[in-house]
Protein backbone atom coordinates (compact mmCIF):
# COMPACT_ATOMS: atom_id res chain seq x y z
CA UNK A 1 0.00 0.00 0.00
CA UNK A 2 2.19 3.18 -1.25
CA UNK A 3 0.24 5.42 0.82
CA UNK A 4 1.05 3.47 4.31
CA UNK A 5 4.44 3.28 3.14
CA UNK A 6 4.63 7.11 2.77
CA UNK A 7 3.11 7.39 5.88
CA UNK A 8 5.99 5.00 7.77
CA UNK A 9 8.68 7.36 5.58
CA UNK A 10 6.89 10.44 7.43
CA UNK A 11 7.11 9.05 10.50
CA UNK A 12 10.61 8.33 10.68
CA UNK A 13 11.74 11.52 9.09
CA UNK A 14 9.71 12.81 11.93
CA UNK A 15 11.33 10.91 14.86
CA UNK A 16 14.47 11.95 13.13
CA UNK A 17 13.90 15.15 13.70
CA UNK A 18 12.84 14.98 17.04
CA UNK A 19 14.96 13.04 18.29
CA UNK A 20 17.81 15.19 16.86
CA UNK A 21 16.20 18.55 18.59
CA UNK A 22 16.31 16.70 21.83
CA UNK A 23 20.20 15.74 21.85
CA UNK A 24 21.37 19.08 20.37
CA UNK A 25 18.78 21.63 22.19
CA UNK A 26 17.23 20.32 25.49
CA UNK A 27 18.43 19.55 29.10
CA UNK A 28 16.68 16.17 28.69
CA UNK A 29 19.41 15.90 26.11
CA UNK A 30 22.73 17.10 27.89
CA UNK A 31 24.01 13.67 29.14
CA UNK A 32 24.14 12.33 26.14
CA UNK A 33 25.26 15.32 24.26
CA UNK A 34 28.38 15.07 26.82
CA UNK A 35 28.77 11.34 26.00
CA UNK A 36 29.13 11.85 22.80
CA UNK A 37 31.31 14.98 22.51
CA UNK A 38 33.60 12.82 25.08
CA UNK A 39 33.40 9.92 22.46
CA UNK A 40 35.07 13.02 20.02
CA UNK A 41 32.14 13.60 18.08
CA UNK A 42 31.81 17.41 17.00
CA UNK A 43 28.43 18.76 16.60
CA UNK A 44 28.90 18.69 12.76
CA UNK A 45 28.97 15.05 12.46
CA UNK A 46 25.78 15.00 14.97
CA UNK A 47 24.14 17.47 12.50
CA UNK A 48 25.40 15.46 9.10
CA UNK A 49 24.25 12.11 10.25
CA UNK A 50 21.39 13.85 12.23
CA UNK A 51 22.06 11.62 15.35
CA UNK A 52 19.46 12.16 18.38
CA UNK A 53 18.16 11.23 21.19
CA UNK A 54 15.34 8.99 22.42
CA UNK A 55 13.50 10.05 26.07
CA UNK A 56 13.42 7.36 28.39
CA UNK A 57 10.04 7.48 28.66
CA UNK A 58 7.52 4.52 27.81
CA UNK A 59 5.23 6.67 25.66
CA UNK A 60 6.95 9.79 23.88
CA UNK A 61 6.60 8.23 20.10
CA UNK A 62 3.11 6.95 20.91
CA UNK A 63 1.57 9.77 22.25
CA UNK A 64 3.85 12.17 19.51
CA UNK A 65 1.79 9.89 16.60
CA UNK A 66 -1.47 9.97 18.56
CA UNK A 67 -1.51 13.69 18.38
CA UNK A 68 -0.21 13.91 14.96
CA UNK A 69 -2.93 11.51 14.01
CA UNK A 70 -0.43 8.40 12.69
CA UNK A 71 -2.53 4.98 13.13
CA UNK A 72 -0.75 2.95 15.30
CA UNK A 73 -0.93 -0.30 14.68
CA UNK A 74 1.12 0.89 11.17
CA UNK A 75 4.00 2.67 13.14
CA UNK A 76 3.87 -0.83 15.33
CA UNK A 77 4.33 -2.37 11.38
CA UNK A 78 7.21 0.37 11.23
CA UNK A 79 9.30 -1.03 14.08
CA UNK A 80 8.48 2.20 16.17
CA UNK A 81 6.65 1.25 18.60
CA UNK A 82 5.81 -2.31 20.40
CA UNK A 83 2.14 -3.55 20.96
CA UNK A 84 1.86 -4.99 24.77
CA UNK A 85 0.15 -8.73 25.05
CA UNK A 86 -1.73 -7.98 27.69
CA UNK A 87 -3.74 -4.89 26.82
CA UNK A 88 -2.98 -4.16 23.03
CA UNK A 89 -1.63 -0.77 24.33
CA UNK A 90 1.24 0.52 22.69
CA UNK A 91 5.12 1.44 23.98
CA UNK A 92 8.01 3.19 22.79
CA UNK A 93 10.45 0.70 21.43
CA UNK A 94 13.23 2.77 22.11
CA UNK A 95 13.82 5.13 25.17
CA UNK A 96 17.32 6.61 26.86
CA UNK A 97 18.99 5.75 23.74
CA UNK A 98 21.82 7.64 21.28
CA UNK A 99 19.67 7.54 17.78
CA UNK A 100 21.31 7.11 14.44
CA UNK A 101 19.00 7.28 11.69
CA UNK A 102 19.32 4.49 9.09
CA UNK A 103 18.77 5.73 5.64
CA UNK A 104 18.47 4.10 2.54
CA UNK A 105 20.14 4.98 -0.90
CA UNK A 106 17.97 7.88 -1.56
CA UNK A 107 18.58 9.17 1.96
CA UNK A 108 15.21 8.45 3.25
CA UNK A 109 14.84 7.45 7.07
CA UNK A 110 13.99 3.80 7.18
CA UNK A 111 14.89 2.71 10.63
CA UNK A 112 17.11 3.90 13.72
CA UNK A 113 19.77 1.96 15.81
CA UNK A 114 19.88 3.15 19.21
CA UNK A 115 23.01 3.48 21.29
CA UNK A 116 23.20 2.60 25.16
CA UNK A 117 24.53 5.83 26.92
CA UNK A 118 25.32 3.01 30.35
CA UNK A 119 27.83 0.37 29.51
CA UNK A 120 26.33 -1.90 31.66
CA UNK A 121 22.89 -1.88 29.69
CA UNK A 122 22.28 -4.52 27.01
CA UNK A 123 21.93 -5.43 23.95
CA UNK A 124 24.87 -2.28 23.30
CA UNK A 125 22.96 -1.30 20.06
CA UNK A 126 19.44 -1.74 19.45
CA UNK A 127 18.01 -1.83 15.80
CA UNK A 128 14.47 -1.34 14.27
CA UNK A 129 13.34 -4.72 13.34
CA UNK A 130 13.17 -6.03 9.85
CA UNK A 131 9.97 -4.05 8.45
CA UNK A 132 8.93 -3.33 4.85
CA UNK A 133 11.34 -0.41 4.90
CA UNK A 134 14.13 -1.69 6.53
CA UNK A 135 16.07 -5.38 5.45
CA UNK A 136 19.43 -4.87 7.11
CA UNK A 137 20.85 -7.34 5.06
CA UNK A 138 21.08 -4.87 1.76
CA UNK A 139 21.15 -1.29 3.86
CA UNK A 140 24.69 0.50 3.22
CA UNK A 141 24.88 3.10 6.02
CA UNK A 142 25.98 6.62 4.72
CA UNK A 143 25.76 5.27 0.50
CA UNK A 144 23.62 7.98 -0.37
CA UNK A 145 26.28 10.68 1.29
CA UNK A 146 29.41 7.95 -0.30
CA UNK A 147 27.90 7.28 -3.23
CA UNK A 148 29.29 10.52 -5.30
CA UNK A 149 32.92 10.19 -3.78
CA UNK A 150 32.95 6.26 -4.34
CA UNK A 151 32.73 7.60 -7.52
CA UNK A 152 35.23 10.04 -8.49
CA UNK A 153 37.89 8.60 -6.36
CA UNK A 154 36.96 5.16 -7.89
CA UNK A 155 37.28 3.56 -4.28
CA UNK A 156 35.49 2.53 -1.41
CA UNK A 157 36.07 2.08 2.37
CA UNK A 158 34.00 -0.52 4.36
CA UNK A 159 33.69 -0.40 7.77
CA UNK A 160 32.04 -2.93 10.47
CA UNK A 161 30.33 0.12 12.22
CA UNK A 162 28.40 2.95 11.84
CA UNK A 163 29.94 4.44 14.96
CA UNK A 164 33.79 4.04 12.52
CA UNK A 165 32.12 5.60 9.41
CA UNK A 166 30.90 9.12 10.88
CA UNK A 167 34.64 9.33 12.76
CA UNK A 168 35.99 8.55 9.08
CA UNK A 169 34.23 11.51 8.03
CA UNK A 170 35.75 13.71 10.42
CA UNK A 171 38.82 12.52 9.19
CA UNK A 172 37.95 13.79 5.84
CA UNK A 173 37.09 10.09 4.13
CA UNK A 174 34.03 10.35 3.01
CA UNK A 175 33.92 7.39 0.59
CA UNK A 176 32.87 5.46 3.77
CA UNK A 177 29.92 2.68 4.21
CA UNK A 178 29.36 0.38 6.76
CA UNK A 179 27.00 -2.52 7.26
CA UNK A 180 24.33 -3.26 9.48
CA UNK A 181 26.05 -5.45 12.14
CA UNK A 182 25.59 -8.50 9.67
CA UNK A 183 28.15 -10.46 6.92
CA UNK A 184 28.59 -8.62 3.93
CA UNK A 185 25.91 -9.95 1.47
CA UNK A 186 25.51 -9.97 -2.76
CA UNK A 187 23.19 -7.51 -1.99
CA UNK A 188 25.58 -5.48 -0.56
CA UNK A 189 28.08 -6.14 -3.38
CA UNK A 190 26.09 -5.57 -6.07
CA UNK A 191 25.64 -2.18 -4.77
CA UNK A 192 29.24 -1.24 -4.86
CA UNK A 193 29.54 -2.44 -7.69
CA UNK A 194 27.31 -0.14 -9.26
CA UNK A 195 30.24 2.45 -8.51
CA UNK A 196 33.56 0.85 -8.67
CA UNK A 197 35.39 -2.41 -8.83
CA UNK A 198 37.73 -0.78 -5.77
CA UNK A 199 37.36 -1.49 -2.17
CA UNK A 200 39.65 -1.06 1.43
CA UNK A 201 38.30 -3.03 4.34
CA UNK A 202 38.51 -1.77 7.20
CA UNK A 203 36.97 -3.65 9.80
CA UNK A 204 37.87 -3.72 13.88
CA UNK A 205 41.50 -5.53 14.26
CA UNK A 206 39.75 -7.49 17.22
CA UNK A 207 39.48 -11.66 16.12
CA UNK A 208 35.99 -11.06 15.40
CA UNK A 209 37.01 -8.52 13.07
CA UNK A 210 39.80 -9.88 11.22
CA UNK A 211 37.67 -13.26 10.59
CA UNK A 212 34.73 -10.75 9.31
CA UNK A 213 37.46 -9.17 7.36
CA UNK A 214 38.95 -12.60 6.26
CA UNK A 215 35.77 -13.63 4.82
CA UNK A 216 34.29 -10.38 3.34
CA UNK A 217 38.07 -10.32 1.60
CA UNK A 218 37.10 -13.64 0.02
CA UNK A 219 33.75 -12.70 -0.94
CA UNK A 220 34.85 -9.73 -2.92
CA UNK A 221 37.56 -11.31 -4.62
CA UNK A 222 35.60 -14.34 -5.66
CA UNK A 223 33.39 -11.32 -7.44
CA UNK A 224 36.66 -9.62 -9.10
CA UNK A 225 36.78 -6.57 -6.96
CA UNK A 226 40.55 -5.47 -6.03
CA UNK A 227 40.83 -5.19 -2.28
CA UNK A 228 42.79 -4.14 0.02
CA UNK A 229 42.85 -4.44 3.88
CA UNK A 230 43.55 -1.61 6.31
CA UNK A 231 44.73 -2.68 9.89
CA UNK A 232 44.88 -1.12 13.08
CA UNK A 233 47.19 -1.90 15.88
CA UNK A 234 46.44 -3.60 19.36
CA UNK A 235 42.89 -4.73 18.36
CA UNK A 236 41.39 -1.34 17.98
CA UNK A 237 38.38 -0.29 15.39
CA UNK A 238 38.92 2.75 13.29
CA UNK A 239 36.89 5.30 15.79
CA UNK A 240 39.37 4.14 19.01
CA UNK A 241 42.43 4.75 16.71
CA UNK A 242 41.33 8.42 15.35
CA UNK A 243 40.28 9.03 19.03
CA UNK A 244 43.78 7.79 20.60
CA UNK A 245 45.64 9.35 17.85
CA UNK A 246 44.81 11.65 14.86
CA UNK A 247 42.95 12.21 11.75
CA UNK A 248 45.70 12.30 10.26
CA UNK A 249 47.30 9.51 11.52
CA UNK A 250 44.29 7.32 10.31
CA UNK A 251 44.65 8.67 6.74
CA UNK A 252 48.38 7.99 6.54
CA UNK A 253 48.93 5.48 8.59
CA UNK A 254 45.89 2.99 8.48
CA UNK A 255 44.53 3.88 5.02
CA UNK A 256 47.63 5.08 3.66
CA UNK A 257 49.42 2.12 4.66
CA UNK A 258 46.32 -1.09 3.38
CA UNK A 259 47.86 -4.20 2.62
CA UNK A 260 47.14 -6.84 0.01
CA UNK A 261 45.08 -9.69 0.36
CA UNK A 262 47.54 -11.74 0.41
CA UNK A 263 49.42 -9.86 2.67
CA UNK A 264 46.91 -9.87 5.08
CA UNK A 265 46.09 -13.89 5.08
CA UNK A 266 50.30 -14.39 5.32
CA UNK A 267 49.30 -12.40 8.83
CA UNK A 268 46.08 -14.75 9.39
CA UNK A 269 47.65 -17.74 8.82
CA UNK A 270 49.90 -16.94 11.33
CA UNK A 271 47.55 -15.77 14.48
CA UNK A 272 47.73 -18.81 16.84
CA UNK A 273 50.81 -20.53 15.63
CA UNK A 274 54.12 -21.06 16.94
CA UNK A 275 56.42 -20.48 14.37
CA UNK A 276 59.32 -21.63 15.86
CA UNK A 277 57.62 -25.56 15.86
CA UNK A 278 58.74 -27.25 13.07
CA UNK A 279 55.60 -28.60 12.35
CA UNK A 280 53.05 -25.25 12.96
CA UNK A 281 55.96 -23.93 10.55
CA UNK A 282 55.89 -26.50 7.71
CA UNK A 283 52.16 -26.09 7.92
CA UNK A 284 52.17 -22.64 7.79
CA UNK A 285 54.09 -22.73 4.57
CA UNK A 286 52.05 -25.05 2.84
CA UNK A 287 49.02 -22.98 3.62
CA UNK A 288 50.65 -19.87 2.73
CA UNK A 289 51.92 -21.81 -1.00
CA UNK A 290 48.73 -22.78 -1.66
CA UNK A 291 47.22 -19.64 -1.50
CA UNK A 292 49.75 -18.09 -3.86
CA UNK A 293 48.96 -21.08 -6.13
CA UNK A 294 45.82 -19.47 -6.48
CA UNK A 295 47.09 -16.05 -7.50
CA UNK A 296 46.64 -15.17 -11.03
CA UNK A 297 49.15 -12.66 -11.26
CA UNK A 298 52.82 -14.69 -12.26
CA UNK A 299 54.53 -11.21 -11.07
CA UNK A 300 53.11 -11.79 -7.59
CA UNK A 301 53.10 -15.07 -7.41
CA UNK A 302 57.09 -14.60 -7.56
CA UNK A 303 56.62 -11.66 -5.37
CA UNK A 304 55.19 -13.79 -2.39
CA UNK A 305 57.61 -16.67 -3.05
CA UNK A 306 60.42 -14.82 -2.79
CA UNK A 307 58.90 -13.04 0.67
CA UNK A 308 58.67 -16.76 1.73
CA UNK A 309 61.82 -18.20 0.66
CA UNK A 310 63.35 -15.00 2.45
CA UNK A 311 61.44 -15.40 5.48
CA UNK A 312 61.95 -19.00 6.23
CA UNK A 313 65.82 -19.72 3.96
CA UNK A 314 63.82 -22.08 1.56
CA UNK A 315 65.19 -22.49 -1.85
CA UNK A 316 62.89 -20.78 -4.43
CA UNK A 317 63.31 -23.73 -5.87
CA UNK A 318 61.64 -25.78 -3.57
CA UNK A 319 59.33 -23.47 -3.17
CA UNK A 320 58.11 -23.23 -6.69
CA UNK A 321 57.90 -27.06 -7.30
CA UNK A 322 55.55 -26.87 -4.41
CA UNK A 323 53.71 -24.59 -5.54
CA UNK A 324 52.84 -25.75 -9.05
CA UNK A 325 51.68 -29.15 -7.04
CA UNK A 326 48.99 -27.02 -5.34
CA UNK A 327 48.19 -25.58 -8.26
CA UNK A 328 47.69 -28.94 -10.17
CA UNK A 329 46.08 -30.24 -6.83
CA UNK A 330 43.74 -27.22 -6.85
CA UNK A 331 42.30 -28.02 -10.43
P1 LIG B 1 30.85 1.60 19.67
O1 LIG B 1 32.12 2.24 19.24
O2 LIG B 1 29.74 2.57 19.86
O3 LIG B 1 31.00 0.68 20.81
P2 LIG B 1 31.14 -0.11 17.36
O4 LIG B 1 30.78 0.42 16.01
O5 LIG B 1 32.55 -0.22 17.70
O6 LIG B 1 30.32 0.73 18.43
P3 LIG B 1 30.91 -2.99 17.37
O7 LIG B 1 30.68 -3.66 18.67
O8 LIG B 1 32.27 -3.05 16.78
O9 LIG B 1 30.37 -1.51 17.53
O10 LIG B 1 29.84 -3.56 16.34
C1 LIG B 1 29.88 -3.20 14.97
C2 LIG B 1 28.48 -3.04 14.43
O11 LIG B 1 27.72 -4.18 14.75
C3 LIG B 1 27.67 -1.86 14.99
O12 LIG B 1 27.85 -0.70 14.26
C4 LIG B 1 26.26 -2.35 14.89
O13 LIG B 1 25.76 -2.14 13.56
C5 LIG B 1 26.39 -3.82 15.08
N1 LIG B 1 26.08 -4.20 16.45
C6 LIG B 1 26.89 -4.24 17.51
N2 LIG B 1 26.26 -4.67 18.61
C7 LIG B 1 24.98 -4.92 18.24
C8 LIG B 1 23.82 -5.39 18.90
N3 LIG B 1 23.82 -5.68 20.20
N4 LIG B 1 22.70 -5.54 18.17
C9 LIG B 1 22.67 -5.26 16.86
N5 LIG B 1 23.74 -4.80 16.18
C10 LIG B 1 24.87 -4.63 16.85
MN1 LIG C 1 33.46 -5.05 16.33
MN1 LIG D 1 33.89 -1.58 16.67
MN1 LIG E 1 33.88 1.39 18.36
Amino acid sequence: HTSDHQKMLEAHALLQKFYHHLLVNTKEGQEAFEYLIQRGFTRESMEKFQIGYALPSWDFTVKLFQKRGFPLPLMEKAGLIIKKESDDTYFDRFRNRIMFPIMNSKGQTIAFSGRVLDKEEQPKYLNSPETELFNKSSVLYNLHQARSFIKKQQQAILFEGFADCISADRASIYNGIATMGTALTEQHVQQIRRLTDNIIICYDSDSAGTEAAYKAGQMLVEHHFNIRIARMPDGLDPDDYIQKNSAEKFRQDVIGASMTFMAFKMQYHRIGKKLQNEGEKLKYIEIIINEISKLENAVERDHYLRQLAEEFSISMDALKQQQLQAFYANK
